[in-house]
């Protein structure tokens, strides 16, 4: 044997990951989530296009920085003259929007985990905030009132697996800014861009990538508030983060990557509808299973409020936790429940990029 041969004993092909079914793990975890197995693709593209190297004042840079804006709001159909920025996360959105948006006084209106985690966070912050909790069995009611100038809803509430129609936010009547945590519906189902001034979200859920990177979407309303309030003291005020982002820069040295796969993604999937309406008739399908080929019950049991992309399934300690073996062993991943939950319940992502051939392996699963 000569030594080039040898060698070649330890090169081993590159994995061939994008055919999804030849990976073996299939994961429901709502987030982080199932990644768009065509990634591995746009990564070794990243590289090979040499963006990775690019400084981030650089042309090519600002290039990729204005396609990647302008192919998310094309696909996410978002209104022209509304604005994109990226952060580092939702929860650096809750924190721009306290320092830079609120005038005052914040109010949360909320149901579950996370709007009252963004609720605690924009208390700490300096600005009044007061709270209206609502039963997360309930519709939301259009009969509160508030003088914050700011009111903060978390239309997909990713720890209770309930969801606020979009018919809720276009018939509030308010001057007041309507913020909008999203980070669990944006990319999964149509949203209503002109019933929100500012809408937030991160890239590992619905947008099917991995995780490190926030989105923040602002109306013109918003930005003249912004522009009112003036705030430039922090490394993220919007008003820096905006003037950066009007010239294809960001505030600081971004994920560049993330930018990257995100512009990748958004060229590979279909127009917003296309998908609302995928995830929409596969929601529908997936509750009436549960409802009707299982013991399994639904721990959300009024219909009208039932999220689309995230589904809560309740049972027994003793159901759930042979249910979770059970799933390990057949290499799937179910999400835990949240919180007093954990042991009741399990949740299941449906985001975009899961296949519907998961789901069906998924369902042979909970008939057994
Ligand atoms: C996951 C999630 C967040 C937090 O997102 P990060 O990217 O970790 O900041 C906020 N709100 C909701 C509704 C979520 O599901």
């Amino acid at each position: 044997m000569n030594s080039r041969i040898k060698l070649s004993i330890f090169c081993l092909p590159p994995l061939r990951t994008l055919n999804s079914e030849l990976s073996t793990l299939t994961t429901f975890y709502p987030g982080p989530s199932k990644v768009y197995p065509q990634v591995a693709t746009y990564l070794q593209d990243a590289m090979n296009e040499g963006i990775l190297s690019q400084n981030h004042r650089s042309a090519a840079f600002m290039e990729m920085l204005e396609a990647c804006i302008s192919v998310f709001k094309q696909k996410q159909n978002i209104p022209d003259n509304y604005e994109v920025y990226f952060t580092s996360s939702a929860t650096e959105c809750w924190e721009i929007i306290s320092q830079s948006l609120v005038k005052k006084h914040s109010h949360h209106i909320y149901n579950g985990a996370f709007g009252e985690k963004w609720f605690e966070y924009a208390a700490r912050l300096g600005k009044t905030v007061s709270a209206t909790k609502f039963n997360f069995q309930e519709i939301i009611e259009n009969n509160f009132s508030s003088d914050a100038d700011v009111w903060c809803f978390t239309q997909n509430e990713t720890s209770n697996a309930t969801q606020i129609e979009n018919s809720f936010f276009s018939k509030l009547q308010t001057d007041s800014l309507i913020a909008v945590d999203v980070t669990s519906s944006l990319g999964g189902i149509a949203l209503d861009w002109q019933s929100g001034d500012i809408w937030l979200a991160s890239v590992q859920k619905c947008l099917g990538l991995p995780a490190g990177m926030g989105i923040m979407i602002c109306s013109p309303k918003a930005i003249k508030r912004a522009e009112e309030i003036g705030d430039h003291n922090f490394y993220n005020s919007l008003l820096f983060i905006r003037d950066n982002f009007r010239k294809y820069q960001t505030h600081y040295t971004p994920n560049i990557l993330s930018i990257y796969l995100l512009m990748r993604v958004m060229q590979q999937v279909p127009d917003i509808h296309t998908i609302d309406a995928h995830i929409k008739a596969r929601a529908k399908n997936f509750y009436t299973f549960i409802g009707q080929e299982t013991n399994l019950d639904l721990l959300i049991t009024t219909r009208e409020v039932r999220s689309e992309t995230v589904i809560a399934i309740q049972g027994s300690v003793d159901e759930i936790s042979v249910l979770k073996q059970k799933a390990k062993e057949n290499n799937i991943i179910l999400g835990n429940g949240y919180g007093a939950w954990k042991d009741t319940t399990f949740r299941i992502a449906n985001f975009p990029a899961i296949e519907d051939w998961e789901f069906d392996k998924l369902k042979t699963l909970l008939r057994q």
